[in-house]
């Protein structure tokens, strides 16, 4: 058995009106608090912000029960597919081996869920500030209970695609090949056009024919084997597979939830293989999260989810550099520093480098990274005036985005970006960062949040303040899982909100909303003990 670690041993009692454990449900109730904001431009140019506090009421429910959970990834084979097989399995066997280093232990750093904490609040006696972990909040799938499954387009045992990955010290390669040479994963779709030419030397283990309801309906049945087969009550599918072109939205074929279905029903060529797994995923009630950067969430496949009340997340891992940036630019933009141009370069030389090294899948990439700053531009308009009141800001902030790949660096991808900013009386500040990222290393933790926070969403239903304590009154979450963003380099965004990208917001969030959960208050930092006699 493994040595119970500090994170496991602790638990948080709540003594607050607001919040009522029963067996197998906590119900809270929330008051949440915003502004209502009016914005009146007046005859004289002048404008007036109107302001308004509102408060809502809900309660909330968050299921105590953990069940039992699968994880099947799309792309179990590749670097980030047998990094997160190795992370969970290193874990849950405590594995230790030797690097140049010493004597190595497996944990989960990186992971925002197992090695992060919340601040709970502070001891009244000694002032000092107390923070839990982060996974201890709420009840929370442990990541070393995940069954682990899922598809690839080659056919390698997860141990052969470890060797592959050449991401791991030997030592642990060697350790987990008893585990993972029994791992082989199903055979997926594979429609040349989505992907680079070059994967095509990998593929060995796909689904034949060209007919995709056939495809859909095949993995809609690998999804219900796999549950039925491990005893799973719950699935979460991650595509952490390459990085496909966009797809094109036409009118007709997948604009709606109808048309997409009969989209895939005529075997459309522009029905992508992320976009059947998103498909399978919603009408089997799986959650489905997007970890590449391609457009899968076609407008109809979030009908589509919106019409069965399934659970979507994406964009894309916010892993080196655009974490990086979304926390530095977000800072210089608060601190009334006006960045003018961000260029931002990659190298890279492991297979999702070589993949993105044809000019359509490295477009959706550039996508994914171009507009993370484009919130905070929109939130400033001092430093970026708009032309007219109502319109954009009329100057943007030059970003540019280069990736090449270099065989050589492997998975050591190298971010390197210069921020240029300007600063008062005509000044000009320079920012050059190299970031070293042994990519894989970096994504499996975020991998494993999105997991883990996914899992979380299905278990909490609401309802709001009218509707109170009727049980069947509960709902559940929106569809598009926003509170992930923290992970996700391009956020969806339900429509008609706009996408949060800084790092510290989307953090504060998440945090807050789970507090909120146990009937705590949210963070925010005013701190009054320190500030008043
Ligand atoms: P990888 O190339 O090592 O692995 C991808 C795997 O997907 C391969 O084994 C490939 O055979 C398989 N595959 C391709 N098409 C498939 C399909 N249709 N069905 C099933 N399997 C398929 O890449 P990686 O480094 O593991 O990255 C995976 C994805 O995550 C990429 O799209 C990448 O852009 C994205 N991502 C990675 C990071 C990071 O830091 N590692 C960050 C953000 C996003």
């Amino acid at each position: 058995p493994t040595a119970a670690r500090h994170e496991d041993l602790i638990s948080i009692k709540v003594d607050s009106p607001h919040v009522k454990y029963e067996d197998d449900a906590i119900i809270s109730q929330y008051s949440y608090r915003d502004t209502h904001v009016n914005v009146v431009n007046k005859a004289d140019g002048t404008t007036e912000y109107q302001a308004k506090p509102v408060t809502s009421q809900y309660q909330f429910k968050t299921g105590r029960k953990v069940p039992k959970t699968g994880l099947m990834m799309v792309g179990w084979g590749g670097n980030n597919g047998t990094t997160l097989t190795a992370s969970v399995l290193s874990n849950r066997e405590n594995l230790t081996w030797n690097n140049k280093e010493g004597l190595q232990k497996p944990n989960f750093y990186g992971s925002l869920v197992r090695a992060s904490t919340i601040r709970l609040g502070s001891d009244p006696v000694t002032g000092k500030d107390i923070y839990v972990p982060f996974g201890s909040v709420l009840p929370m799938v442990h990541p070393n209970d995940l069954v682990l499954g899922g598809w690839d387009i080659s056919g390698m045992t997860i141990d052969a695609a470890t060797t592959r990955a050449k991401v791991l010290d030997y030592d642990l390669q060697r350790q987990l090949v008893p585990l993972t040479k029994n791992m082989k994963p199903l055979r997926s779709i594979y429609y040349p056009d989505f992907i680079a030419a070059n994967q095509e030397d990998r593929v060995d283990n796909i689904l034949p024919g060209s007919d995709k309801q056939a495809h859909l309906d095949q993995l809609r049945t690998d999804i219900r084997e796999f549950k039925q087969n491990n005893g799973v009550e719950q699935v979460i599918v991650v595509w952490t597979a390459n990085t496909e072109r966009y797809s094109e939205i036409i009118p007709g074929v997948n604009d709606t939830a109808d048309n997409l279905l009969n989209a895939i029903k005529t075997s459309h060529s522009e029905v992508s293989p992320s976009t059947l797994f998103a498909v399978a995923c919603i009408l089997e009630r799986v959650p489905y999260i997007n970890g590449a950067p391609q457009n899968t969430f076609v407008p109809g496949a979030i009908e589509l989810a919106e019409r069965h009340k399934a659970f979507i997340g994406g964009d894309d891992l916010k892993t080196g550099q655009t974490r990086f940036k979304t926390a530095l630019a977000e800072m210089l933009v608060n601190a009334g520093i006006k960045p003018l141009s961000i260029a931002s370069y990659n190298h890279l030389g492991n297979n999702d480098g070589h993949n993105l090294s044809v000019p359509s899948t490295f477009q959706s990439k550039e996508i994914s990274k171009r507009g993370v700053v484009d919130d905070l531009v929109e939130s400033n308009a001092l430093l970026y005036p708009r032309a007219s009141k109502n319109s954009l800001p009329s100057k943007e902030i030059d970003h540019c985005i280069v990736i090449k790949y270099l065989p050589a660096v492997g998975d050591g991808k190298v971010a390197m970006d210069d921020y240029y900013s300007e600063l008062t009386l005509g000044g000009r500040n320079r920012i050059m960062v190299s970031n070293i990222c042994e990519d894989s290393l970096l994504a499996t933790p975020i991998l494993m949040d999105l997991v883990l926070l996914a899992e979380l969403m299905t278990r909490i239903t609401y309802t709001d303040g009218d509707s109170a304590n009727a049980e069947e009154s509960y709902k559940t979450m929106y569809t598009i899982m926003s509170l992930l963003s923290f992970s996700l380099k391009a956020p969806l965004a339900k429509k008609g909100r706009e996408a949060v990208n800084a790092i510290s917001r989307q953090r504060n969030g998440l945090a807050n909303f789970m507090k909120g959960l146990i009937g705590l208050p949210p963070n925010d930092d005013v701190l009054l003990e320190s500030r008043l006699w």
